[in-house]
């Protein structure tokens, strides 16, 4: 039993220690790596995938996210990001933005945005992943679902439990967490875009080509890791109106920016 009580304290200590409150969302969140490690992390992956994917040498596409990107990443309030936008050559629709700031849009991706502030929907959602840690808070539950299982072998608990410990932790955090990632991802991002001066509404027209059903799998890559539906359109719609006010502030309006000529 003592190794019960000491896991149950390190993990309150832990659980105190660890705590942030997201931007924008307020939320509260555990963390126990810090940003510099994330960071470090993040320009490791980057320059895997420099080396792994070609710069794509399209001058629309290249343009258009440095526009985009450069505007988002003025009201991220992150100074300590070294920011860069990079366009890699890929049929893949898929899109990130690291830990640290360096965001990657695949080629592939522009053949279903109509336009910059349809992009820009696709990158403010990268950015916020990245604003509000989600990588790092995934390490940190992953983290604590280790100690926590070590902390049941010390205390004697049969694999039996330990399984259902790990199917319990996988189904009741992990799950539903990558979910309540996405939602604060796209609320988040729909904040960040119309107060980098792109209509929110975007965001909608975006998401509304690819939950009609009309589109299956087109957008595969990304759309598998970014589920759309109803729920998701519901939630940014509701967000329209405190979206729009942040539209209004901004001194500087895109609307919907530049219509890309290839788009569908
Ligand atoms: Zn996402």
């Amino acid at each position: 039993m003592p190794g019960k009580i000491i896991s149950t304290c390190i993990l309150s200590v832990l659980l105190c220690v660890a705590c942030r409150t997201v931007p924008v969302s307020q939320r509260s969140q555990l963390l126990l790596t810090s940003e510099e490690y994330e960071n470090n992390l993040g320009a490791a992956a980057y320059s895997e995938y420099q080396k792994e994917y070609k710069r794509s040498t399209n001058k629309t596409y290249n343009e258009a996210l440095q526009r985009v990107g450069t505007a988002i990443s003025r009201v991220a309030g992150k100074d300590n990001y070294q920011w860069e936008f990079i366009v890699l050559e890929s049929n893949e629709a898929n899109a990130f933005c690291l830990p640290g700031g360096k965001v990657a849009v695949y080629s592939g991706i522009f053949q279903f945005t109509a336009n910059e502030a349809e992009l820009a929907t696709i990158v403010s959602h990268e950015i916020a992943h990245a604003l509000a840690r989600h990588g790092g808070e995934r390490m940190s539950w992953s983290q604590l679902q280790q100690i926590g299982a070590q902390g049941l072998r010390s205390a004697g608990a049969g694999s039996a439990w330990e399984t259902l410990y790990g199917v319990g932790t996988q189904l009741g955090v992990m799950l539903p967490f990558s979910r309540k990632h996405e939602h604060e991802a796209d609320s988040i991002g729909l904040i960040l875009m119309a107060r980098a001066g792109y209509h929110p509404a975007a965001a909608i027209s975006f998401w509304q080509k690819f939950s009609s059903g009309r589109n299956p799998s087109r957008i595969e890559q990304w759309v598998s890791t970014h589920p759309g539906g109803a729920e998701r359109i519901e939630n940014l719609q509701r967000l329209q109106p405190q979206a729009l006010q942040e539209y209004e502030r901004c001194s500087q309006k895109f609307g919907l920016g530049k219509v890309f000529p290839a788009a569908k």
